[in-house]
């Protein structure tokens, strides 16, 4: 996943700075497949301005 800016829900300053990561697991249940685990990286950005730690987008869900 490429870092882009996001817009800090709180306050709505752009920023880029990344606070930290989250190994998420996410489980995909397909009818006469196997289960799979997905686990992605889920990228959380601190807002300079107001403080605010909000996640990324997840394209997934
Ligand atoms: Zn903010």
């Amino acid at each position: 996943m490429p870092v882009k800016p996001h817009r800090c829900p709180r306050c709505g300053t752009e920023g880029r700075k990344i606070h930290d990561y989250r190994i998420q697991k996410i489980r995909h249940f397909k009818w006469f497949e196997r289960p799979t685990v997905l686990f992605y990286r889920k990228r959380r950005y601190a807002c300079q301005t107001c403080g605010k730690r909000f996640a990324e987008e997840n394209p997934f869900a």
